[in-house]
């Protein structure tokens, strides 16, 4: 008898779920990002019990054809990449076709889509269809999550409390509306409003509605750039710190990800402004041409390589150095002295 087998298609997607889906925020992040990708203007994510009820996901971006409903489900099925040039120069959040199959494996999903005519419902669960048929929609896609790990008894095991869990996902909902002031995004967890974003594409506005007006008002605009990259977005005035990087928020061509050397160049330029043990606030949206990135190195992409970085990084330190220099520090009410 053979020693050697292939392994079923469900086993094969659990396997690539362990990457990809390592918790309720995970989840999150792959269906905004998928709804992101489908050009939506609205998207509504709304959870139940940290997600670990439910997540539903509503977004009226392109939607899915008949056809290609059950498609989408399947490994390595993917509309954004095609060739192996489009490997690197990926232009969308994802390109894997890894999300919905590693999803749709360990949990129960019904995804109900349109692209403008009749709609699809499409029930799968623990990897198997249960059914498809045509449903009243309008232009868009809706893909509700429910039973999270259930069959996968050791990663449920493994997850925190509902509370550190929900505020995973509170901070992937952050950032992608940081990526996308464009778009209008909003969180409701258990009935409540957490979040919600106007859409105006106005990053300061998008960063009052997450870290509070009162916040914005001791950020500072920055923007440089250089034959190669674009780095803008706002950084807080030396006064206003906190003691944990994690308000550092790195952005690159819409991507959430998270690099130490950039971090180090953001707190570079403020010197020796800041307290040891504190740092910034800031959103910062580096843009470059998607050849100069690597996006393909870990499955939930949130690590990258970038070609020229340490050239990146010294645009930015530099960025903030001028926006911190100290005539822009000037309170407002002196200017005009
Ligand atoms: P990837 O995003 O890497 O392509 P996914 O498994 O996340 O892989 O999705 C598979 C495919 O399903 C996508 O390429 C896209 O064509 C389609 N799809 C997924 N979510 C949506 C959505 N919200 N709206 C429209 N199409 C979608
Ligand atoms: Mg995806």
């Amino acid at each position: 008898m053979a020693v050697i087998h292939e392994l079923s298609t469900v086993l094969a997607d659990q396997i690539a779920a362990g990457e990809v889906i390592e918790r309720p925020a995970s989840v999150v992040k792959e269906l905004v990002e998928n709804a992101i990708d489908a050009k939506s203007h609205e998207i509504d994510i709304l959870v139940e019990d940290a997600g670990l009820k439910t997540i539903q996901v509503i977004d009226d971006g392109v939607g899915i054809a008949a056809d290609e409903v059950q498609l989408a489900f399947r490994r390595h099925a993917t509309s954004k990449i095609g060739d192996r040039k489009d490997l690197f120069r990926v232009q969308s959040l994802g390109f894997r076709g890894e999300a919905l199959p590693s999803i749709a494996s360990i949990a129960d999903v019904v995804m109900v889509t349109s692209t403008g005519g009749e709609g699809q419902q499409l029930h799968i669960a623990g990897g198997d269809v249960v059914d498809q048929k045509p449903a009243e929609a309008r232009r868009g896609t809706a893909i509700t999550v429910k039973d999270l790990f259930y069959n996968v008894p050791a990663r449920l095991k493994y997850l925190k409390s509902l509370n550190t869990e929900l505020s995973k996902i509170v901070d992937i909902v952050d950032r992608l509306a940081f990526g996308h002031p464009e778009i209008s995004m909003s969180l409701t967890h258990n009935g409540r409003e957490l979040l919600r974003t106007a859409g105006r594409d106005d990053l300061r506005q998008v960063i009052g509605s997450i870290y509070g007006m009162n916040k914005v008002g001791k950020m500072l605009p920055i923007d440089a750039s250089d034959a190669d990259f674009k780095v803008s977005g706002y950084v807080s005035l030396p006064e206003l710190t906190r003691s944990g990087r994690s308000y550092m928020s790195i952005l690159l061509n819409g991507r959430y990800i998270k690099n130490y050397q950039l971090t180090k160049a953001i707190v570079a330029g403020y010197g020796s402004k800041l307290m040891v043990g504190r740092y910034p606030l800031a959103v910062i949206n580096f843009t470059m041409d998607p050849l100069l990135v690597d996006v393909n190195v870990h499955p939930t992409k949130q690590e990258v390589r970038i070609s020229k970085e340490d050239q990146l990084a010294a645009l930015t330190t530099q960025a903030i150095q001028s926006a911190l220099a100290p005539q822009n520090l000037i309170p407002d009410g002196l200017t005009n002295l």
